[in-house]
């Protein structure tokens, strides 16, 4: 069996650089083992590493890989930060909490979904209730089921895409699909029909190692909405928070809000149809901390060539063989979506970042 579109880069390469750059700044490392293995057969996991006093009262918490594949750009992000840990003091009573790619699988195998074919940024519902509802997809769900790749069955799909979109229009469309759904495990932003192994192992991370906290920016990070190249920075929650007019406060113009409803549209590249967002999770869960849960979201490629992307992808997944050529091909191509190999692209998000994050930090010394 070749491997060879899964080496570099790879789960295993990110968590061991993860890991080396932990210890050179003596954070204390909790591992939170995942059942299956990546595509080379080695062993998955979330890792979390704690900079400064576990105990601190003001915490920064920076998640990386909710959608697999995108991980790599968070990984990456979180490991230039512990390297600038090692020459920079945090300030008084703050930790720093990194949350290493807490989808494994969607990273190991280069999918924006987990093993379940979920999407774990539509997975944060309530299954104690009925799901959200998304009627509109049902009529589009048999358009990712088609059997060929690029054959007749395949034409026939991108037609029946291309009449929803001239009749709805083409961002309507995409808002039903982003919404997310949770009754096709085989379709795609399929929500699940019970909690991930993503969204029970988050909670328990959020408990065991913020919830102690007085106060808490969190920073889930993604790739390939947007413009190339641009990183946003966006508060997205389902109800208005206070911490968002602090974070307006504090990013200023730099911060685009989203507030998410059936009807909602956003102009950002990211569905504010969709239900079961992980900020609105951290929100959920830590009542008692004074938490600001704001979202990364780095532009790539535009999303008309994303979406084509995730239905090779999904083609793969249902008929597929990631090893084989054509697997091997997809798989390229959907890691240059979500982390563009332009050397210039991964400098600019690199810095934005890390400005993002360091006018995080000094705002904590004064919240
Ligand atoms: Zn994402």
């Amino acid at each position: 069996m070749s491997a060879t579109i899964f080496d570099t880069p790879s789960f295993a390469n990110q968590r061991e650089r993860f890991l080396e750059a932990a210890a050179s700044v003596k954070a204390t490392h909790v591992v939170y083992p995942h059942p299956l293995q990546g595509p080379r057969g080695e062993a998955l996991s979330t890792d979390v590493a704690i900079v400064g006093s576990a105990g601190a009262q003001k915490r920064l918490v920076l998640l990386s890989g909710t959608h697999g594949v995108e991980g790599y750009y968070g990984s990456d992000s979180q490991i230039a930060l512990l390297d600038n840990l090692r020459d920079h003091a945090l300030p008084e009573d703050t930790c720093v909490v990194l949350v290493h790619l807490v989808n494994p699988w969607g990273t190991a195998w280069l999918r924006r979904v987990n093993e379940d074919n979920a999407d774990v940024n539509r997975n944060y519902i309530d299954f104690t209730h009925a799901p959200p509802a998304n009627s509109a997809y049902e009529t589009l769900h048999e358009i990712y089921l088609c059997r060929d790749l690029d054959g007749p069955a395949r034409r026939r799909a991108d037609e029946q895409l291309a009449m929803h979109m001239r009749h709805l229009g083409e961002a309507r469309v995409r808002n039903i699909i982003e919404a997310g759904q949770y009754r096709h495990p085989d379709g795609v932003f399929f929500g699940g029909t019970q909690q991930t192994w993503t969204n029970r192992t988050v909670r328990q991370i959020m408990q065991a190692h913020v919830s102690g906290a007085r106060t808490a920016i969190a920073f889930d990070l993604h790739t390939g909405a947007g413009a190339y190249g641009h990183p946003m920075l966006m508060a997205i929650a389902e109800r208005k928070v206070s911490a968002h007019d602090a974070a307006q406060s504090l990013y200023g113009p730099w911060l685009y809000r989203i507030l998410t409803a059936a009807d909602a549209s956003s102009d950002s590249g990211v569905a504010a149809t969709a239900t079961g967002y992980t900020s609105q999770a951290l929100i959920d869960q830590l009542p008692e901390v004074d938490l600001m849960p704001l979202v990364i979201e780095c532009g790539t490629y535009d999303g008309a060539r994303g979406h084509t992307l995730l239905r090779d992808d999904h083609w793969l997944h249902l008929h597929g063989d990631p090893f084989d050529a054509t697997g091997r091909r997809i798989k390229a191509a959907l890691l240059e979506h979500y982390y563009p190999a332009d050397a210039d692209w991964r400098a600019l998000i690199a810095l934005r970042t890390r400005q993002i994050w360091q006018r995080a930090l000094d705002a904590l010394t004064k919240r």
